[in-house]
């Protein structure tokens, strides 16, 4: 592959340089004019486009989404949100839907399109579909291998213990090439806390994987199942390699007990994920970075059996954030902009390979944007995402594979 010279950048600090990418990894940045042009290095101009780390979509689904397929019309629960009558509305809506890896690629292909080059994605695997969504979604994880990283977690959707046979399946899972182990609130759904938690650390402890718990549970219910997470993690040595998703108590306690929840939370090494759903109290950001907890953020469901929402674009999802959190400075909107990449690729585990610097992968996204505050207010249309220093897709538009360049 030929060494390309990406001109007039400008970095998220402000200054204006010029990035050489040498088989797939970035090279040299200089300020503008040091770099000279050899012979054989394609040059492209970035006319002073904001030039910013791919974006991390933390919490995504897969398996589910209708992207690519008909609408849904969305279903509500009969008494009030049920986790087990949403569950039974998937199954219904997927027993007449396109193929799963069909979708699944469709999804893909959204995100990566608007600048998403690493990703997690829950997988539904318990006793209900056994291992076969995963069977699934591993050949698509494949098929894009060359485009976005994917981590994969074995999710039990329908629970752990209240769904016998699952522990054995969700092993297997990890066998199967999961990356991390789920859970879903232990209490509400399992209705045994410790139960559920033995399962999932005893999982990851003897096979080496993270733990990503989706955990509605409420207010000081939902807290007390954090500590209960953060005890374990620090016992288990796994700090940095847990996270807690949504974690919905978090954003209905008193101020107080957040602040005191949060000391623990940042002290064990726990990623807290937030996607700023809908009209749902949600974990304190601010708070929480002020304390030193990683937070990130996902789409979670996108246009499925839970919420007809999302599009795809992380950079509108930092968009939410900062509008749902009530982020107005510059210094809040960069936040914003943290928790859909750095701090994304933190939670992730995958901070080494991820970054504007010499050594990384040359995968960025150059955006018509003054700076970052004027990126997340905006959230411009007009973008270019780079993986391996090749074009992937310009303004939304995915670059059909021969025209990658
Ligand atoms: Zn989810």
């Amino acid at each position: 592959m030929a060494d390309t010279l990406f001109k007039n950048a400008r970095m998220a600090d402000g200054r204006a340089i010029d990035l050489l990418v040498a088989g797939g990894r970035i090279t040299a940045i200089e300020p503008v004019g040091r770099l000279p042009v050899l012979e054989g290095t394609s040059v492209v101009e970035l006319a002073g486009a904001l030039l910013v780390p791919p974006f991390v979509e933390g919490h995504i689904h897969l398996d589910t989404s209708f992207i690519g397929d008909s609408w849904r019309p969305h279903k509500p629960c009969t008494d009030g949100f049920d986790v087990r009558e949403r569950v039974a509305f998937q199954e219904e809506n997927l027993a007449t839907a396109a193929p799963m890896d069909y979708r699944a690629a469709r999804q893909v292909d959204l995100c990566l399109a608007a600048g998403t080059l690493r990703m997690r994605s829950h997988v539904h695997v318990d006793a209900g579909p056994g291992l076969s969504h995963l069977e699934k979604i591993l050949p698509v994880r494949e098929t894009y291998r060359d485009l976005i990283d994917i981590q994969l977690v074995a999710f039990p959707q329908n629970g752990i213990l209240s769904s016998p046979g699952s522990v054995e399946i969700l092993d297997e899972a990890i066998a199967m090439g999961c990356d991390v182990i789920g859970g879903l609130d232990p209490a509400t759904l399992d209705r045994d806390i410790e139960g559920q938690l033995d399962v999932v650390f005893d999982i990851a402890e003897r096979r080496g994987v993270g733990v990503d718990i989706h955990l509605h549970d409420p207010h000081m219910l939902g807290v007390f199942q954090i500590e209960q997470i953060c005890d374990r993690t620090r016992a288990l040595g796994m700090q940095g390699r847990v996270a807690v998703s949504h974690a919905y108590g978090l954003g209905e306690v008193s101020e107080a007990a957040a602040k005191k929840a949060a000391d623990l939370i940042a002290a064990s090494g726990v990623a807290i994920m937030t996607n700023a759903p809908g009209n749902h109290p949600f974990p304190p950001v601010a708070l929480l970075r002020a304390a030193g907890v990683t937070v990130f953020s996902g789409s979670d469901n996108i246009r499925d059996s839970w919420w007809p929402y999302g599009d795809g674009d992380m950079l509108n999802r930092a968009n939410m954030i900062g509008y749902r959190s009530g982020f107005y400075t510059d210094p809040d909107l960069e936040a914003a902009f943290d928790v859909v990449t750095a701090a994304g690729a933190a939670a992730l585990g995958i901070s080494g390979d991820y970054g504007i610097a010499i050594g990384k992968p040359a995968d960025f996204v150059c955006l018509a944007a003054e700076h970052v505050p004027e990126a997340v207010v905006g959230v411009p249309r007009q973008r270019t995402v780079y993986r391996r220093g090749r074009t992937i897709a310009e303004n939304f538009v995915l670059a059909s594979p021969a025209n990658r360049g």
